[in-house]
């Protein structure tokens, strides 16, 4: 399905230098930051630094080198961050029925407790 970007969502306006982030880990393809409302002690959100609506978006018209770089970024801040031992949750929500709210593409990193079940 096409996608249509809005260069106003918050995410974007973060890229721009526009609203300030407590940056976790930044890369040539990627940015990676603290979540300002953390559900856990450890709640990063991943984002291309392209301008792609949800993963679907991404996987379609994304360079090999910006997926390489994204699921690479993913895999150090779950490093840095220290959760790859314990366990940790990964999310992309999208659309209306995922419930997203900014319309960048972005991956909740959460751990650092126990997540409980999300799937009955
Ligand atoms: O997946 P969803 O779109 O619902 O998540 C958006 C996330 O972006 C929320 O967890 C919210 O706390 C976070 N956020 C942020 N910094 C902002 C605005 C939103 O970390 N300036």
């Amino acid at each position: 399905m096409p996608y249509t970007y809005d260069d106003q969502n918050i995410f974007a306006k973060i890229l721009r230098g526009e609203i300030p982030n407590d940056t976790v880990l930044e890369t040539e393809h990627s940015l990676a930051f603290n979540d300002i409302q953390p559900q856990a002690p450890v709640h990063v959100l991943v984002i291309p630094k392209g301008p792609y609506v949800c993963y679907d978006h991404f996987a379609q018209t994304a360079s090999d080198a910006e997926i390489a770089d994204y699921t690479r970024t993913i895999g150090e801040v779950c490093k840095l961050k220290g959760v790859e031992d314990g366990g940790f949750r990964m999310i992309s929500n999208a659309g209306d029925n995922g419930v997203q709210e900014v319309p960048h593409l972005h991956v909740h990193i959460l751990g650092g407790r126990p997540l409980g079940r999300m799937l009955e």
